[in-house]
């Protein structure tokens, strides 16, 4: 079957033959139907993560975004049939660690992530194997088409985790998102649908008038003022909840600056080479005004049914953000636009074959 697969970091991608997936004994065989195209694989291509041990090695099939239809079962699994049309969240869960029994899979001890290790293969595929199958797969209902599942995740989910987990957004708040890329633009219609008032930031005019359709109530190019907290904090009054959706000091610094006194900073961007990790943040001011800063990857597979409410009742659209399909054999070319920082929504793989 055909794959993309990272030869060698920063080179031009494959588009290749790989053998077959088979089911693990408690897990399944997903047949791709759609599959997003992230940041992360763009990370994962150029080689970062490093600093966090957490680079992808030469060799990986890449692509964690998919939905699909089960068409292999293993033998010890209970709960799912040749034909299940199922979303696979990036990060698979052993479901037995601490963490999971918590419910908090998201960050389970021994998770490996799809399409980010040898161990998981991922959906950049026709086809791609999935463990631990009754954890880590969640049957779609009939009501969500197989892109608007892919569009879901990563981006949309770890949006919903960040702003309604962990930002706790409600009515009335405002909410700061800065960097307006897949995961930004989820967190403005996140942030809307959970009756806060947006202020959406970016350094191009583009994407903020895309993120005003999406619900945004201010936009703030920042490429045009020279104090973007000040700016924020004159429009909205300061944020309650902030996030950066970059992952880069000026974005991070920006969104904590604009927080007003007892907000949350809810950082969801990975940070790339110029920072590795380490962003220096004002913690005197953090003290002074009694701000918090949390980090959220993800979201646990329990909470999609929340999720799929909100979208079966129209409150999200994230099919909206699909600007593009694709075929499996244009993704070297989509990741390697990224670099530019110039595309605008979400591009999915619908086309394997
Ligand atoms: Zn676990
Ligand atoms: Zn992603």
């Amino acid at each position: 079957m055909r794959a993309v697969v990272l030869e060698a970091h920063g080179e031009p991608l494959a588009v290749r033959e790989v053998s077959e997936p088979s089911a693990p004994s408690d897990g399944v065989v997903v047949e791709t139907e759609a599959c997003g195209v992230c940041r992360s694989d763009w990370h994962a291509w150029q080689g970062h993560g490093e600093w966090v041990d957490d680079r992808v090695p030469a060799g990986q099939v890449l692509g964690h975004e998919p939905a699909g239809r089960v068409v292999e079962v293993g033998a010890d699994v209970d709960s799912l049939d040749v034909g299940d049309r199922v979303v696979v969240p990036f990060n698979l869960a052993d479901g037995t660690c601490p963490a999971c029994r918590r419910g908090r899979t998201n960050y389970c001890e021994g998770a490996t992530a799809l399409g980010f290790g040898p161990e998981a293969p991922g959906a950049f595929a026709e086809r791609f194997p999935v463990p631990n199958a009754e954890v880590n797969t969640v049957e779609l209902p009939s009501g969500v088409s197989s892109v608007a599942a892919a569009s879901l995740g990563c981006r949309f989910v770890t949006a919903f985790q960040g702003l309604d987990a962990v930002g706790d957004v409600s009515g009335g708040d405002v909410v700061v998102v800065v960097g307006c890329g897949g995961v930004g633009l989820s967190a403005v219609q996140v942030g809307a649908a959970l009756g806060g008032s947006v202020v959406a930031v970016d350094v191009r005019d583009e994407p903020l008038d895309f993120a005003a359709e999406q619900g945004a109530r201010w936009t703030v190019n920042a490429s045009e003022v020279d104090d973007v907290p000040a700016r924020v904090r004159e429009l909205s009054g300061g944020a309650d909840v902030s996030v950066d959706a970059l992952g880069a000091s000026e974005t991070c610094r920006n969104a904590v600056g604009s927080l007003a006194s007892g907000g949350t900073h809810v950082q969801v961007g990975l940070t790339g080479a110029a920072d590795r990790g380490e962003i220096p943040l004002p913690m005197d001011a953090i003290v002074q005004r009694g701000l918090a800063v949390a980090g959220s990857r993800g979201m646990p597979p329990a909470r999609y049914e929340d999720l799929f409410r909100l979208v079966e009742r129209g409150g999200v659209d994230p099919e909206a953000l699909v600007t593009e399909t694709v075929e499996l054999s244009a993704v070297p070319d989509r990741l390697a636009a990224m670099s530019e920082f110039d595309a605008v929504g979400i591009e999915v793989v619908t086309e394997f074959g």
